[in-house]
C-alpha cells in the first residue's frame, strides 16, 4: 500500500504531464488555426482543394484545441471526470490509426504517431487514477457557474491574443518558413544517403488518364550512385523534383516506347538535367528504334528556349553544348530479343522487347545491380520474354489494368455522350496486361516482390485498391504494392531484404 505522501506526489506529477499533454494539444489547435498548412505537413495531410485548408482550420483546429480545453480544464480545476473527454477521443484516434496500418498502404512512420497517443492516453488515465486515489470523493463535475470563473476566461483571451498574434507576424513567419523549407529542399542528398544498392522509385505511376496521386509513366532507378530514369510522362518531372532528387545527376534516360504519356516530359527533363548542374554534355537518351526521331523533336522544339537561356544566364552557367539530348538507339540482332544496352561499374541493363501492338517496337528493361535485380515491363500485354528476363529478380514493376474497372467506366463514359472516349477505353483492353495476368507472372516468374504501376483505370482514392487488385492475390502469394508516386524500394547489396519508403 501507497502512503498518503506517496499519492499526493504522484497526483502532483500525473497532473502536471496531464498538463502538459493538454500544452501540447493546444499548441496543436493553434497551429491549425493560423498556420493550417504547416502543421498538417507534419501529419502528411495535404488538403485536395482550396477548400479543404478551411476544413483543415475548422476540424483539425477544433480536435486539438477541444481536446486541449477539456485537458487543461480537468488538470486545473481537478475535476478528473473531464480528461475522459480527451481520452476518448484519442482511443478513438488510435483505433483508426490501426485500422488504417491493417487496411491500407501506409509507411509504418504511422507507428511512432500510435505510441506517442498511447503514451498521452496512458498519462491522463493514470492522472485520473491519482487524482481519485487522492480525493477518494466522486467527482460530479463542475457546476456552469465554476466553468465560467475569471481564470477561464482569461485563459480564453490569452489563447486569443496568441492566435492573433500569430496572424499578425504571418509576413516574419512566412520569410522564415521559406529559408526552412528551401533548406530541405537544397541541402537533401538523396541518393548520397541511400546504402550502397540497387533503389527503384515511382514518379509516375499513372497512364494517360489523370490520377491525383499518380504523374504519366516514370520510374527511377539507383543503382549505387548512379541515377537513371525509365520513361519521362506527363508530370513526373516536377515529382522527381519534389522527392528532392537532384536532376543534374541524371547519368541516362532510357525510353520504353513512344507513346505520349512516356516521353511527354522529355523536354522538361533535358532542361532541368542541364540547367541543374552546368552539365557540358547532352542528357543520353537510350531508346530502341525511332528515338532518335523522338530527341530531334524535342531538341527542336526547346531549341529557342535553349538559346534564351545561354543568353540570359551565360555560357559557363548554361553550357551551350550541353542543352537538349543525344539519342542513342539500340537494334536487336535477328532472332534476338533482348540486348545489353548499358554494362559500366557493375550496372547490367538489359532491353528485351514486349508485345505492345500495334507499337512495335516496345521493349521492358531489367537492372542488376551487386545481386539485387529489377524489371520493369513498359507497356505490354502479358509476354514470354519479360516472364524469362523477370525470372528470380527481387522486384517485378509491371504495368496493371482492372477490366471490370475500365469497362465499367467505359459505360459510364459512353452514357455520358463522349463516344470517342468511350472507344478509345474500349480499345486499351487489348493491349495491356490485367491486374491478375500480371500477379500470374510475378508468382510463374518467382520474384520477391510485386508492383503495379501505369494503372488503369486511375485510383484516386486508396478505397479502389482492393478492386483494383480483383483476384490478384490468389495468383500470387508474394507481396503485391499498388504502386502510387513517392515510393521508392531500396534493395541494400549483399541482403535480399527489400525496403518501402516514401520520398513524398
Ligand atoms: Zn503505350
Ligand atoms: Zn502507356
Amino acid at each position: 500500500m501507497m502512503t498518503k505522501k506517496q499519492i499526493n506526489s504522484l497526483e502532483i506529477v500525473f497532473r502536471i504531464l496531464a498538463g502538459v499533454v493538454g500544452c501540447i494539444f493546444l499548441v496543436l489547435g493553434i497551429g491549425f488555426l493560423t498556420l493550417p498548412e504547416v502543421f498538417a505537413n507534419g501529419f502528411f495531410v495535404e488538403p485536395a482543394r482550396a477548400v479543404g485548408v478551411n476544413s483543415l482550420r475548422g476540424d483539425f483546429g477544433a480536435l486539438f484545441l477541444g481536446m486541449s480545453f477539456f485537458g487543461l480544464l480537468g488538470t486545473l480545476t481537478r475535476h478528473r471526470r473531464l480528461l475522459f473527454v480527451p481520452i476518448v477521443f484519442l482511443v478513438i484516434v488510435v483505433a483508426g490509426r490501426i485500422t488504417s496500418l491493417i487496411v491500407d498502404d501506409v509507411p509504418n512512420v504511422v507507428a511512432d504517431s500510435i505510441v506517442a497517443e498511447l503514451i498521452f492516453i496512458t498519462i491522463l488515465g493514470l492522472s485520473v487514477v491519482a487524482s481519485s486515489a487522492k480525493t477518494e470523493t466522486p467527482d460530479h463535475g463542475m457546476s456552469l457557474g465554476e466553468y465560467f470563473n475569471y481564470k477561464l476566461v482569461a485563459g480564453i483571451a490569452v489563447v486569443i491574443i496568441l492566435i492573433a498574434g500569430v496572424f499578425m507576424a504571418r509576413k516574419q513567419i512566412g520569410m522564415k518558413m521559406l529559408a526552412v523549407i528551401a533548406a530541405e529542399f537544397t541541402q537533401k542528398d538523396v541518393i548520397g544517403d541511400l546504402p550502397d544498392g540497387l533503389h527503384v522509385g515511382l514518379a509516375g505511376a499513372g497512364a494517360p488518364l489523370p490520377d491525383a496521386k499518380r504523374a504519366g509513366p516514370c520510374t527511377f532507378v539507383i543503382a549505387g550512385k548512379n541515377f537513371f530514369v525509365v520513361d519521362a510522362g506527363p508530370g513526373s518531372i516536377r515529382q522527381l523534383e519534389l522527392m528532392k532528387l537532384r536532376l543534374g545527376d541524371i547519368k541516362a534516360v532510357l525510353l520504353t516506347h513512344f507513346h505520349s504519356d512516356h516521353i511527354a516530359g522529355l523536354g522538361e527533363l533535358m532542361l532541368k538535367r542541364w540547367a541543374g548542374e552546368a552539365r557540358p554534355d547532352p542528357l543520353p537518351i537510350i531508346g530502341p528504334k525511332g528515338v532518335d526521331t523522338v530527341v530531334q523533336g524535342f531538341n527542336l522544339a526547346y531549341s529557342l528556349d535553349a538559346g534564351y537561356r545561354v543568353a540570359h544566364h551565360g555560357s559557363t552557367t548554361t553550357p551551350p553544348t550541353g542543352a537538349g539530348g543525344v539519342a542513342m538507339p539500340f537494334d536487336f540482332s535477328a532472332g534476338t530479343r533482348d540486348v545489353v544496352v548499358i554494362d559500366d561499374g557493375g550496372v547490367k541493363v538489359t532491353a528485351f522487347l514486349v508485345d505492345h501492338r500495334p507499337v512495335k517496337p516496345a521493349v521492358g528493361y531489367r537492372f542488376a545491380y551487386k545481386g539485387r535485380s529489377v524489371v520493369i515491363s513498359g507497356d505490354t500485354l502479358p509476354c514470354e520474354s519479360l516472364r524469362r528476363q523477370a525470372a528470380g529478380v527481387d522486384l517485378l514493376l509491371h504495368e496493371a489494368m482492372q477490366p471490370a474497372m475500365v469497362r465499367t467506366l467505359g459505360q459510364l463514359i459512353r452514357s455520358s455522350g463522349r463516344n470517342n472516349v468511350a472507344d478509345i477505353s474500349r480499345d486499351i483492353l487489348n493491349y495491356h496486361t490485367f491486374t491478375e495476368e500480371a500477379a500470374r507472372i510475378a508468382d510463374s516468374a518467382g520474384v520477391g516482390h510485386l508492383v503495379l504501376n501505369h494503372l488503369l483505370p486511375p485510383l484516386p482514392v486508396t478505397a479502389l485498391n482492393s478492386a483494383f487488385l480483383g483476384e490478384a492475390e490468389k495468383y500470387y502469394s508474394g507481396p503485391i504494392t499498388v504502386g502510387a508516386d513517392g515510393m521508392l524500394f531500396s534493395m541494400p547489396a549483399g541482403s535480399s531484404r527489400i525496403i518501402k519508403k516514401w520520398l513524398l
